[in-house]
């Protein structure tokens, strides 16, 4: 059996009871959502479910903060100030905000508090870029004209999440709204909303006006509905499933709102024999099982070259007996808790699929009973072709699928057949050989000779049904504007009528 660390209960946890936050006020809400902790089977939170009319009430308070000010108004200093102080004071609560995403996501939290950690460098990063925003000017235009294009702030945007990375991906998105002057309404998901509440605490006390972040709890179709279609809302700031994606999409298409999308992956890595594969084996075992695999950037399609893909698959399977699953709250767990009952039984069937199809199970394959909460074992599958829905849709679990290739133009050419791009590893002492398949492959990050790195100055999104936009680096800020031209003439105009 896969090493494990059994949960312990919560016997001394009293859950928390949240507010939502609109217009500056903690509001309660007509009912209540119960989280039961993934890892440990017992409630731990309660959110108010949120309706139509508090989202109503959200985006109207947010477009009054834009149109009346004073956030976009102030200076990108003022603005960077206060959001260096909300960083400042996410890293003094970091432990408390580390603690909420592990007992409600379910993953390790020595893995939160790594998020934690990169998540305040983003806040720090978002307030430099505050600071820099700026447009053009065109002095070339002749000696009547000046052109100078500004970036404004597009307005009301309404900023959607999902559940594997509370903390981070409202990280991803909020600091940069901000910092462009934007006034937000905030849905985190239903599953996982503690941290993005407690956030919201931050803020005020960093000094973000009233009505500016917005944060509301409840399900997709009642409240995150409204923030897709309602007039007043100028962008849409969506991470989630591609289906749930394209919904959005289409409800923007209503009043042709921005949207920006980062939806879902089905990520290869692509290992050729000159590759050194202890380097590898370890990338291999991280970027399948990291979060469960619950993440859109998992490595879950190995395509190793065949005369490598025996002694590879066994030597990862062997790492992958390994890794400690179990107790999200101990120290020790690599691998925690998948997200709810509904999923994990998912996940089995994408398994059983494969199986019919004709793949092997290398390792895992099914659920672990560890007492409490629910969990997966580190799951390989072997002899998968690019036919089988394992391979083409992503299973969002623990379940790594093995593929082979000879050339490497077959080795691209299964990387691309599917419909997602979001990122892809490739594996070579060859520099050649990496920079071939960092070029043809469509997928937004492409790591080489490393896999599921990042930083806040690297744009992250992707390729075809993965996304729309970018998040992350310089240009993140300048996604949250408009573009204007003031196109200003000098001296005496000719004269349409007498021309
Ligand atoms: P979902 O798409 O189900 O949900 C994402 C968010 O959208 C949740 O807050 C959800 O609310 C909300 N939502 C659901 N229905 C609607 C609706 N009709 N209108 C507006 N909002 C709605 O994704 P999950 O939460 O299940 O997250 C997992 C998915 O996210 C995976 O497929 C993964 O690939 C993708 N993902 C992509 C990332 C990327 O950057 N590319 C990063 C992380 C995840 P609620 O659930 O509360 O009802």
């Amino acid at each position: 059996m896969t090493a494990h660390v059994k949960p312990k209960a919560l016997t001394d946890y009293k859950p928390r009871d949240f507010r939502m936050l609109i217009d500056g006020a903690w509001t309660k809400g007509a009912g209540v959502i119960e989280r039961v902790a993934p890892g440990h089977g017992s409630v731990v939170s309660r959110y108010p479910a949120g309706t139509r009319a508090d989202a109503e009430r959200a985006i109207a308070a947010a477009r009054k903060a834009f149109d009346d000010g004073p956030w976009p108004n102030m200076t990108g200093a003022e603005r960077s100030n206060i959001l260096l102080r909300a960083a400042d004071l996410i890293a003094a609560r970091a432990d408390e905000l580390a603690f909420l995403d592990t007992i409600e996501s379910g993953k390790p939290i020595s893995q939160a508090k790594g998020e934690l950690g990169g998540a305040v460098d983003i806040w720090r990063y978002a307030a430099a870029l505050a600071r820099d925003l700026h447009g053009e000017s065109y002095n070339t235009l002749g000696e009547g004209t000046l052109g100078v294009v500004l970036r404004e702030a597009i307005g009301v945007v309404s900023i959607i999440t999902p559940w594997n990375f509370p903390f981070l991906i409202v990280s991803q998105k909020l600091p940069f709204a901000l910092a462009a002057g934007c006034t937000t309404v905030v849905k985190p998901s239903e599953l996982t909303s503690g941290s993005t509440l407690v956030l919201g605490e931050i803020l005020l006390e960093a000094g973000v006006p009233a009505g500016v972040v917005n944060i509301l709890t409840g399900t997709g179709p009642e409240v995150g509905s409204v923030m897709t279609t309602h007039p007043d809302v100028d962008m849409i700031s969506f991470t989630g499933s591609t289906g749930v994606g394209r919904l959005t999409m289409a409800n923007a298409a209503q009043t042709l709102k921005k949207v920006s999308l980062e939806l879902g992956g089905k990520n290869p890595q692509i290992v050729f024999p000159d590759a050194n594969l202890d380097e590898f084996v370890d990338a291999a075992v991280f970027g399948a099982y990291f979060n469960a695999g619950e993440c859109c950037n998992a490595g879950s399609r190995l395509i190793l070259h065949k005369s490598i893909a025996a002694d590879a698959t066994a030597r990862i399977a062997e790492l992958a007996r390994k890794v400690k699953v179990g107790d999200p709250l101990d120290p020790a767990t690599q691998v925690g808790a998948i997200i709810t009952p509904q999923h994990l039984e998912k996940i089995g069937g994408y398994v059983a699929g494969a199986s019919q199809a004709g793949a092997s199970v290398a390792l895992g394959g099914e659920a672990l009973d560890l007492g409490l909460g629910q969990f997966m074992a580190p799951t390989i599958l072997s002899g998968v072709t690019s036919d089988m829905a394992v391979a083409r849709e992503e299973v969002f679990g623990p379940v790594l699928s093995v593929l082979t290739f000879e050339t490497t133009e077959e080795a691209i050419r299964i990387a691309n057949a599917i419909d997602y791009g979001l990122s892809a590893g490739v594996w070579s002492r060859d520099f050649d050989t990496c920079l071939t398949i960092g070029r043809k492959v469509r997928a937004g990050t492409v790591w080489m000779n490393t896999f599921m790195d990042g930083a806040s100055e690297l744009p992250f999104g992707g390729y075809r049904q993965s996304g729309l936009g970018r998040e992350l680096g310089r240009h993140a800020v300048e996604d949250y504007t408009e573009t204007k031209t003031l196109n200003m003439h000098i001296g005496a105009r000719t004269n349409w009528w007498a021309r």
